[in-house]
C-alpha cells in the first residue's frame, strides 16, 4: 500500500467507527425509551366514556368483570346478556399512574354498572309507560289476564273483540336488570292505575248525588275527595276535586246484549160533555208493549263508549188507551141553561133518597141537598178535583170540600171519617169519606152543596 492509500483508509476506518459510534448511541437511546416505554404501559378502564381507573394488565379487567357478573348471576338467579353500561378498556401510556388491584376494580364494576338480560319491554302508549318483564310470556299473560277480567262479568253478552284502549305492545329487548318486574307486580299497578287530575265548578241546581252520579263516583268517594265538604249545601263556582284513580290500560269489550224493553202504549182522547174540563176517565187502560232489542255495545273499562241497535223483535203490541177527556164547564152543565136531566157533570156522591131539597125550608134558606144514608156509607167524589177542606167545620160537622177547577167546587157534610187529606187530588167516583151525623144533623145523612164561582146551587141541576 502507498502512503496516500493508507492515509485514506485511515480516515475511513476513522469516519466509520464515528458512524459506528453514533449509531451505537442512537441504538441505545431507542431501545432505552422503548423499554421504558412498555415497562410503564397501563390500562384505563372507563363506564359510559368515564375513566375510573387503570390496571396494569387486561387480566385484572377481565377478572373482576367476570367476578361480578357471576355474584349478580347467582344473586339475582337471572342469566347477564352484556352490561347496560358501555364498558372500555384500552391502553394509556401515561407515567407514574396509581393502578387499581382487581378487587378495588371488581368493587367499582360492581357499584356503577348496570346489567342487561334477555327479556321483555311492555309498552303503554307507544312507550309512555313501561314494564320490563321477564318474557314476552310473563307480558301476554298479563295482558291476558286483563281480557279475561273484562269479559268475567258479562253473563248474557255475546262477546264479540276484546282489545285495548291505549297502544299495547310487547318488544323482546334486553332489559336492566335492575328493572325487572314480577307480573303480579306490574299486574297490580296497571289496576291500581295514575290519578287522573280532574276538578269540577258547582253550576246552578247541582246536588252532590248529581254530580258524584255524572263523573261515575258514589257521593261517599265525592266527600272523601273533598274532605271540606260539611254538608250537602253546595255553592256555585264552587271547585270540587273529581281526581280518581284510573287503571293504566283501558280493556275495550265490544259485546252482543240483548235487554227485554217496553214498548209506550199511545193514549187516545175522547171528548164527553160528562166530565168538567181539565177531568179525565180512563175508558181503557193502556198496556205497554214488550220487545226485545239487541245493542252492540263498545265499553272501557264497564263504561259504555258506543251504543247500537242491531236487532228488534217485538214480543207484544201495545194497547191504546182510551181516556174520555171533559168538555163541560160548571155553568153549561146546569139544567137551568137549557141541559136535559141526566147529563149533569157531577156524579152522586151517594144514591139515596132526597130527605131535604135545596132552596127555602122553613127554618131558613138549604144550601145543598140531604141524601138519606147509613152512618158509615160510602161517600164518593162528585168529581175529580183537589181536596181543599177534610176537617171540623161548624155546622157541617165533619166536612170535605173538593175544587174542580174551572170556578166549580163541592161539600160533603155530617161525615163520620175521612178516606182523604187535604192536598189530596181525587178522581171521580173515589171514595172520600164516610157518612155520619156530626155538627147540626138530627139524623145521620150527607148534606151535599155545589159551589159555583162562590155561589150555592142547587145540585139536582148537575148529578146525572
Ligand atoms: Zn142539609
Amino acid at each position: 500500500m502507498d502512503k496516500s492509500a493508507n492515509k485514506f483508509l485511515k480516515f475511513f476506518e476513522e469516519q466509520n467507527s464515528k458512524m459506528y459510534f453514533f449509531i451505537s448511541i442512537a441504538l441505545v437511546l431507542v431501545i432505552g425509551c422503548f423499554t421504558a416505554f412498555s415497562m410503564t404501559t397501563s390500562y384505563a378502564v372507563s363506564i359510559d366514556d368515564k375513566v375510573v381507573g387503570y390496571v396494569s394488565s387486561t387480566e385484572s379487567y377481565h377478572t373482576a368483570l367476570n367476578t361480578v357478573q357471576a355474584e349478580v348471576e347467582t344473586e339475582t338467579g337471572i342469566e347477564i346478556s352484556s352490561s347496560y353500561n358501555k364498558l372500555e378498556i384500552t391502553p394509556s401510556h401515561k407515567l407514574f399512574v396509581d393502578t387499581l388491584t382487581t378487587d378495588e376494580l371488581t368493587a367499582i364494576i360492581g357499584s356503577k354498572v348496570d346489567w342487561l338480560t334477555a327479556g321483555a319491554l311492555l309498552n303503554i302508549n307507544n312507550g309512555e309507560i313501561q314494564f320490563a318483564l321477564a318474557s314476552v310470556e310473563d307480558g301476554q299473560a298479563i295482558l291476558d289476564e286483563l281480557k279475561a277480567e273484562a269479559v268475567q262479568n258479562q253473563q248474557g253478552a255475546l262477546i264479540k273483540s276484546v282489545s285495548f284502549l291505549e297502544d299495547v305492545s310487547l318488544e323482546v329487548v334486553n332489559v336492566r336488570i335492575e328493572q325487572l318486574e314480577n307480573k303480579d307486580n306490574v299486574l297490580a299497578q296497571i289496576r291500581a292505575g295514575k290519578e287522573a287530575i280532574k276538578t269540577h265548578t258547582v253550576e246552578e241546581g247541582e246536588s252532590l248525588w248529581l254530580i258524584a252520579h255524572n263523573n261515575d263516583l258514589t257521593v261517599k268517594e265525592l266527600q272523601e275527595l273533598n274532605p271540606s265538604l260539611k254538608s250537602d249545601l253546595l255553592q256555585i263556582g264552587q271547585e270540587l276535586s273529581l281526581s280518581k284513580l284510573v287503571p293504566l290500560v283501558s280493556v275495550v269489550v265490544t259485546k252482543e246484549v240483548t235487554l227485554e224493553e217496553k214498548i209506550a202504549y199511545s193514549t187516545e182522547y175522547k171528548e164527553s160533555a160528562k166530565l168538567f174540563k181539565g177531568e179525565t176517565q180512563t175508558v181503557t187502560a193502556g198496556v205497554e208493549g214488550k220487545k226485545l232489542v239487541t245493542y252492540e255495545v263498545k265499553e272501557a273499562n264497564g263504561t259504555a263508549l258506543e251504543k247500537e241497535m242491531i236487532d228488534e223483535v217485538v214480543l207484544s203490541q201495545p194497547v191504546t188507551a182510551v181516556v174520555n177527556k171533559g168538555t163541560a164547564t160548571a155553568a153549561i152543565a146546569s139544567r137551568s141553561s137549557g141541559v136535559t136531566a141526566g147529563t149533569g157533570a157531577l156524579n152522586w156522591p151517594k144514591t139515596g133518597k132526597i130527605t131535604s131539597p135545596y132552596g127555602t125550608r122553613s127554618r131558613g134558606f138549604h144550601n145543598g141537598i140531604d141524601i138519606a144514608a147509613k152512618t158509615g156509607d160510602r161517600i164518593s167524589a162528585a168529581a175529580g178535583g183537589k181536596v181543599v177542606l177534610a176537617s171540623w167545620s161548624g155546622g157541617y160537622g165533619n166536612c170535605i170540600l173538593i175544587d174542580h177547577g174551572n170556578g166549580m167546587k163541592t161539600r160533603y157534610a155530617h161525615l163520620s171519617g175521612y178516606n182523604v187529606k187535604v192536598g189530596d187530588i181525587v178522581t171521580r167516583g173515589e171514595q172520600i169519606g164516610r157518612a155520619g151525623n156530626t155538627g147540626n144533623s138530627t139524623g145521620p145523612h150527607l148534606h151535599f152543596e155545589v159551589i159555583v164561582n162562590g155561589k150555592t146551587k142547587n145540585p139536582i141541576n148537575y148529578l146525572n
